[in-house]
């Protein structure tokens, strides 16, 4: 057996302390995952006052034994303990200071790696996830004057990078030297994630496909070119599933739980629930179509709007849950008005109910026009309700289409579309009806689904082989 590794996570979020999406959930189930793989990983978040009384740089948020393992919040009032989200302020504006925000949190977990703060471990890898956490690269190059320690970017969204103005250099702490074209310096402005990007020991993302899709110009954002040139340091790892938080044989929101082998009851229970709690028709045989997405251009809900109405006449319901863009959640309560005992909308976010509609549906849409990885496709199989994914990142990486080979082979488990198009999803909705009406193939797709293999393990030991790779070149270096 292999020595034990010692890994410093930084990020901006962690299941289930602070989250906005899926890198909460990543960040959150990696400790566990990969404590299997002989890796102790400490995390380090912003303590976002989670601890109101705290003194001193770090806050303990969870033991080293806890199934988080040890949890430490940077505790930077001035930055953090504020009303509002950790990247917006509640009417949903940008945090004027980010670049100040998330570069002194990038510090404080620089000097936790280095070993300033005397009681905890001496740390081997680094690993930084998205922008919020990628100037620790810098941080650490700057502190360890020459010295090395290795260092993972792990890009969950290469949408957000973290780029502001050059003129606020200046707020990332560091002399002006590192704004330069070699580190921070963008065209002019800086780039906490093209720094790291550049400069980590490997740059992971989410999925294999997205790891193709960001070398090239349509999903590279700008950085296709560096990231192409990173080659075999790029690396695609698909994220995997808190089973445990994500089981529907013990999950304590659904009215009944239920396996593979009991889901008919189990889901027909959920259905039911959902239906009387949004005054939707008591309908037990009809389709229900779930959504469960922050509403945003990324998640194709425009092209959900536009298929509710034909999903009604054609004798479907729509449950839906979901916050974000003001205009996207008008119209879908202008849907929910339309066919009330048909749609349901509810805006706001709602881990229970989230639950309650992987549950009660059959189909959950995910018709994203990107997808770095996505981890309710995951969650959809894991409860039985069959994804209906967009042919892009992750989401083609981890639902096999039902079509009729897949289905031979006893491992169909969703519904890929063949574009992210409105025509895409309508032959995709029209494919799902269809397989809705012959309930024996729908109940073996359903239970190809819940048997996928959704969780960390696989991953997990990607992410261990990429720390140890790194660990025994710098061996080999000494
Ligand atoms: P992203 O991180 O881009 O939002 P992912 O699919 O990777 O998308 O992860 C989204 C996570 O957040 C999933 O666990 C999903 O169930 C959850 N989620 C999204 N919106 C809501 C909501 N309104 N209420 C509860 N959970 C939500």
């Amino acid at each position: 057996m292999a020595s034990k590794l010692r890994v410093l996570s930084v990020a901006s979020e962690m299941y289930p302390f602070v989250k906005t999406g899926g890198l909460a959930d990543v960040v959150g189930a990696l400790p566990a995952a990969l404590r299997a793989q002989g890796v102790a990983v400490t995390t380090i978040i912003p303590g976002y006052g989670l601890d109101s009384k705290a003194s001193g740089d770090l806050v303990t948020l969870a033991d080293e034994d806890s199934a988080s393992g040890l949890v430490l919040g940077a505790n930077i009032p001035d930055a953090f303990a504020r009303e509002g989200g950790p990247y917006m302020d509640a009417q949903g504006t940008d945090w004027p200071d980010n670049l100040a925000r998330f570069s002194a949190f990038a510090r404080r977990a620089a000097e936790v790696a280095i070993g300033l703060y005397k009681d905890l471990p001496r740390f081997d890898v680094v690993h930084a996830h998205d922008w919020q956490a990628a100037a620790v690269v810098g941080h650490l190059d700057h502190l360890l004057k020459g010295k090395h320690l290795p260092t993972v970017l792990t890009i969950h969204n290469l949408a957000f990078q973290g780029r502001f103005g050059g003129e606020c250099f200046q707020d990332v702490g560091l002399p002006a030297a590192y704004f330069d074209r070699a580190w921070f310096e963008f065209y002019g402005d800086v780039s906490l994630l093209k720094a790291a990007v550049l400069r980590a020991s490997r740059v992971t993302t989410v999925s294999e496909t997205y790891a193709a899709e960001i070398c090239g110009p349509e999903q590279g954002f700008g950085l296709n070119e560096l990231l192409q040139g990173r080659g075999a340091d790029l690396i695609g790892i698909v994220n995997g599933l808190d089973t445990d938080v994500w089981n529907p044989a013990t999950d304590a929101a659904l009215p009944l739980t239920y396996g593979p082998e009991t889901f008919a009851a189990g889901k027909a229970a959920a259905k039911k629930q959902v239906q009387a709690a949004f005054g939707l028709e008591a309908a037990p045989s009809k389709p229900m179509f779930g959504l469960v997405s922050r509403l945003s251009d990324q998640k194709g809900i425009d092209l959900v709007i536009e298929q509710i109405d034909g999903l009604v006449f054609r004798g479907a319901q729509v449950v839906m849950l979901g916050s974000g863009d003001a205009g996207l959640s008008a119209a879908l309560a202008a849907k929910q008005a339309q066919h009330p005992t048909q749609v349901a909308f509810v805006d706001g976010y709602d881990e229970a109910l989230a639950h309650q509609i992987h549950g009660a549906s059959d189909f959950l849409l995910v018709p994203s026009r990107f997808e770095p990885c996505g981890l309710t496709q995951l969650s959809a199989q894991r409860y039985g309700s069959l994804p209906i994914v967009s042919p892009v990142g992750g989401l083609v990486d981890t639902v096999v289409d039902c079509n009729t080979a897949a289905m031979q082979a006893g491992v169909g488990s969703g519904i890929v579309l063949r574009s992210v198009s409105g025509t895409g999803l309508g032959q995709g909705l029209n494919r799902a009806l269809a397989l809705y009406a012959q309930p024996e193939a729908m109940a073996e797709a359903v239970r190809n689904a819940m048997v996928a293999q959704v969780g960390w393990s696989s991953s997990a030991a990607s992410y261990a082989a990429v720390y140890r790779d790194l660990v025994s070149a710098e061996n080999d270096e000494v």
